[in-house]
Parts: structure tokens; C-alpha cells; sequence
């Protein structure tokens, strides 16, 4: 999913949409479907034909679950709102969900690009997938740390501060799936480098506090680890998290 458009089930049930080196995953269960993260603009068109492949349109979608408000995860919300599906985010990041390009990274965005020429690529994808055009969603404030999230699935909520102050994952204990968001990728799109890390302060509010929350990651000892950005990690939690904390903050 680093490149391109397309979807993917990663594990029975968990499908992942990447569209230029932004992921979203559509969780399908017993009760229901979830989307973890609404992409770009045009994650939309993904979205209709994994959807299609499942025999449902976008009214089935029980809920949109947000891991933070930034634009590049909040892409097709607003549409799907109008839809009359419902969305969820942590209450620290509702304003943002509402302006999904009004915050302050730790670092200057262009001469962070500028010293960091491999991001520049995925930047461009991001920009061509409709990143630049992205417009906010009233989203309900009804996520909470450490409990079940009202939504098909009913993962629990992990507030994993740093990146934003309101960024949560979601775990599903039954499976050993966590969604992280952009607490912990596999790709950074503002440097282009590949491999487990927290995002680059040119897009993370405290990396301090971003490195502190793999310790809630950790803490899951999830089996399988979906991304914000990146590849899926199929090895476990802990192997990912080590890797993060060595390469540290940058
Ligand atoms: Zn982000």
C-alpha cells in the first residue's frame, strides 16, 4: 500500500485503502463496519469499490473513526457525515477534525522538506490525491481512553498523544489488531524514509510525548500493527515499537 491506489485485506476482516502512502482501513465485523480514518479526497473512490467488492455501499458504514484530526485523515469524513454515517474523534482533536490544517508541528514544514528532499515525493502524491483541498467534519467527541469505542467492533480507545494532542489508536483484543494512526508508521511521508518510527517533527505536535505513547502501543502486545502511513506490520508490536524507540525522535 506505499504507492498507488488500491485496497488490500490485510487480516480476515481488516481491509486497507492506500492512496498515495495515506491509509485508511474499513473494518468489517459481526456487527457491523467501521472506517479507521477517512484518507484523502481521493480514498473515496477505493473506498466505493472495496465497498462495492463487499456487496454495501457508503450507507453501510456504521461509523468513521478518527485517530486524529489532520487533513490527511480526514479526507472523506465530510462526505460520509452527510451520508448520515456517524463520526467519532477524541475530544483534543475535534477543533482540529473541524480545521484539519490549523496546527503547529514541532519543526517548520518547508525547510524541513527542504533538508529532507526524499519527502518530497510522497508530498506530491498526497497533493495529486486531493491533500490540498481537504475540508473539516463536525465529528462527535466521543472517544475515550481506555474504553470501548461505540462503533461495530467496539475496539478500545488508546490515547496516544504526541502527534496531536488528541490522537488515539484503537485496539481489538480478540484479534490483536491495533490501528495506530500516526502514533507509530512505517513510512513517513515528510521524510520519504521507510521502517517503524513516530512522525517527523515537521508534522508532530511533541515527539517527546509522542515517544512516550509507544509505551501504550507496546503495552497491548498487539499481533498485527496498521499504520497511518506505511506498510502493515504482521510481526508483532514490540519488534516495531524497539525499532521506533532506537531511531528516537527527528
Ligand atoms: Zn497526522
Amino acid at each position: 500500500m506505499s504507492t498507488g491506489r488500491r485496497w488490500t485485506e490485510v487480516v480476515p476482516g481488516f481491509f486497507g485503502i492506500g492512496v498515495a502512502d495515506v491509509n485508511c482501513y474499513l473494518v468489517k465485523t459481526a456487527d457491523g463496519m467501521t472506517l479507521f480514518d477517512a484518507g484523502l479526497p481521493r480514498s473515496r473512490g477505493v473506498l466505493r469499490v472495496l465497498l462495492g467488492h463487499l456487496g454495501a455501499d457508503e450507507a453501510d458504514i456504521d461509523a468513521v473513526v478518527l485517530t486524529h484530526g489532520h487533513f490527511d485523515h480526514v479526507g472523506v469524513a465530510r462526505g460520509l457525515r452527510a451520508e448520515g454515517v456517524s463520526v467519532f474523534v477524541h475530544p483534543r482533536d475535534a477543533e482540529l477534525a473541524r480545521h484539519p490544517y490549523r496546527y503547529r508541528p514541532a519543526a517548520p514544514r518547508v525547510p524541513y522538506v527542504l533538508t529532507h528532499p526524499r519527502g518530497i515525493p510522497p508530498i506530491t502524491r498526497m497533493a495529486l490525491a486531493g491533500a490540498l483541498n481537504v475540508r473539516g467534519v463536525e465529528a462527535q467527541p466521543r472517544v475515550t481512553h481506555e474504553h470501548p469505542v461505540d462503533a461495530p467492533g467496539t475496539p478500545l480507545a488508546l490515547w496516544t498523544p504526541g502527534h496531536t494532542a488528541g490522537h488515539c489508536a484503537y485496539f481489538f483484543p480478540d484479534t490483536g489488531v491495533l490501528v495506530a494512526g500516526d502514533a507509530l508508521v512505517t513510512l513517513d511521508p515528510y521524510t520519504g524514509e521507510a521502517g517503524p518510527q513516530i512522525v517527523a517533527r515537521a508534522a508532530t505536535a511533541d515527539t517527546a510525548e509522542a515517544m512516550d505513547s509507544l509505551d501504550t502501543l507496546a503495552r497491548t502486545g498487539a499481533r498485527v500493527v496498521l499504520p497511518g502511513h506505511g506498510a502493515p506490520i504482521l510481526d508483532g508490536v514490540g519488534p516495531a515499537v524497539a525499532a521506533a524507540r532506537r531511531r528516537g525522535p527527528h
